[in-house]
């Protein structure tokens, strides 16, 4: 049996060999309780890892405090610099990172070097952003008075992240965080600690070279007991957490019980719309893309297909047969469609899922499970599956974490469907397949779709960086990446300066003395 280059990727990223030890990471104060990485694509412990402890945590606060000190100081064009050289670390890394990411979550090798190229993206968008940090300037109502605003660094921004993009989030957050002149500590999900630890020593070998701190960048490993340690502590400036709805609220009240900000990217329920107007072609490709990919396990992965009752049957035979195709086995092999969920937990929620929705009434169309046998070891492989439902059941309004794929239908008017679209608690990503110019408007004007991503004859799966990505209502409202998302991890400060020798006040107030 061939191990996909495994072993090589895990030596070129300087994490420990499989079954070889405990891997700490650069710049990782560990000396807490070990926790183990095992493939869900196999089965295999690929390395063993310690966690942060309290003390621990203490002393990556002291490097990133410290760091910080420096680093606020460099002008943002040379921290763009240094973004740059990482980036371009990423590009000599890509193909062992993008392994990794698919070996410890699970997810295609494509779609893991996918993950790798956003990063690689986002850092090019960071370094042009780091010319561009910039304010207004507004005028004064006072004579010989010049009024302008400024963006300052905020200091150390924690970031928590979830297992299924275990760097690329991290990657979002960091590269902007640094151009403006910020420290990151990060503690990716206890589900993908090594993910955390190639990332953590890339970004070490960029500092190193350039003779700067460390602790610009820090890495905490383990649980939600960690990501406590920084929700709780006043000296994180800003705390942005990728992951359940059930995650968020914990974590939005935490730091809010301190002041502190947060910007949360929580889960969705992500539908697309298909009118009596769609190419059914493009709809197949983005509902089965949508619904299938990462095995259903991104935030943005298509939930819910809210077809016209005209087209009902043509598309929902249309996805059917689609269906048939997919090849369910080792991400690493090309020829796979769809890799394993994370762990069991996530298979038992799948079945749940399933089980469920016939309770309330649903109808199965194509059949799900578990996938047993040679290949299938992990027990984590499962087959996609769809069900026919009603929006207003309760699993229809909940996220599974898992490939399946509500079909429901409507009847009248685009409004219609965008009443049972917009009838959910999450607000992530959102689209319609149509033709029809007023459709398409309808779903884009302020009564149309509620989402953070609204999309247009596309799925609902994916985003550029160049946008701001992110969504509405319990999915946390919080954006990260493109457009002017870069905002949040300053502070603004509103200046006025006086170049008189008078002191006039604001609004003519007289104050004689
Ligand atoms: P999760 O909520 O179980 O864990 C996410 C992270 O939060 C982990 O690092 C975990 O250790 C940490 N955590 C959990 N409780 C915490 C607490 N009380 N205090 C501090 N940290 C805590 O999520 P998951 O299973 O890893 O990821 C799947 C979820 O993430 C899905 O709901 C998905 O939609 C969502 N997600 C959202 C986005 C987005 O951008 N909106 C992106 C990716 C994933």
């Amino acid at each position: 049996a061939t191990d996909f280059g495994i072993k090589e990727a895990l030596k070129q990223l300087g994490v420990k060999d499989i079954n070889n030890g405990t891997s700490t990471g650069s710049n990782h104060f560990a000396n807490g309780e070990v926790i183990e990485s095992r493939s869900p694509v196999d089965a295999q412990l690929i390395a063993k890892v310690k966690t942060t402890s309290k003390e621990d945590y203490e002393k990556v606060m002291a490097s990133a405090t410290d760091a910080f000190k420096t680093w606020r100081t460099m002008p943002a064009p040379q921290r763009g610099e240094i973004v740059r050289q990482f980036g371009d670390k990423l590009r000599e890394k890509k193909e062992p990172l993008g392994k990794l990411v698919s070996y410890e979550m699970g997810k295609s090798y494509q779609e893991g070097l996918g993950e790798v190229q956003e990063m690689i993206d986002i850092c090019d968008f960071a370094v042009g952003l780091s010319r561009q940090l910039h304010g207004l300037t507004m005028h004064s109502e006072r004579p010989g008075h010049r009024m302008y605003e400024q963006y300052h660094p905020m200091g150390v921004v924690g970031i928590i992240s979830a297992f299924n993009f275990p760097v690329a989030v991290w990657a979002w957050n960091t590269a902007l965080a640094w151009v403006c002149g910020d420290v990151c500590v990060w503690k990716p999900s206890e589900k993908t600690p090594l993910c955390g630890i190639a990332c953590q020593n890339i970004a070490a070998e960029v500092f190193a070279k350039n003779d700067l701190p460390e602790g610009i960048s820090c890495l905490i490993n383990g649980d939600y007991q960690v990501g406590e340690f920084m929700t709780k502590d006043k000296r994180v400036a800003l705390i942005s957490a990728t992951g359940s709805i059930k995650m968020g609220k914990t974590v939005a009240q935490e730091v809010a019980a301190r002041l502190g900000k947060s910007l949360l990217e929580l889960g969705g329920n992500n539908a697309i719309i298909v009118t009596p107007d769609a190419d059914i072609k493009m709809t197949v490709i983005g509902a089965v893309f949508g619904a299938v990919g990462t095995a259903g396990q991104r935030c943005t992965s298509t939930r819910r297909i809210i077809i016209h009752e005209s087209m009902y049957d043509k598309v929902k035979n249309a996805i059917v047969d689609a269906y048939k195709q997919l090849r369910i086995g080792n991400p690493l092999d090309e020829n796979n469609h769809v890799g394993p969920l994370i762990d069991k937990d996530a298979v038992e929620n799948y079945k749940h899922a399933l089980k469920r929705v016939v309770e309330e009434g649903g109808k199965i169309i194509v059949e799900g499970g578990v996938l047993e046998g040679k290949g299938y070891e992990s027990g984590c492989y499962v087959k996609p599956a769809i069900a026919e439902a009603q929006p207003d059941y309760e699993i229809v309004q909940h996220e599974t974490f898992a490939p399946v794929l509500y079909l429901l239908k409507y009847s009248g008017d685009v409004h219609n469907a965008l009443e049972i679209q917009n009838g959910v608690v999450q607000g992530l990503s959102s689209a319609i397949m149509t033709n029809n110019l007023r459709e398409a408007e309808a779903f884009l004007s302020v009564q149309g779709s509620d989402c953070g991503i609204a999309n247009v004859n596309i799925g609902t799966s994916g985003a550029e960086i160049g946008g701001a990505f992110g969504g509405e209502k319990e999915t946390g409202g919080g954006r990260e990446s493109g457009s002017d998302a870069w905002k949040v991890y300053m502070r603004r400060q509103t200046n006025t300066i006086n170049y008189t020798t008078e002191l006039p006040l604001a609004q003519g107030i007289k104050f004689d003395l």
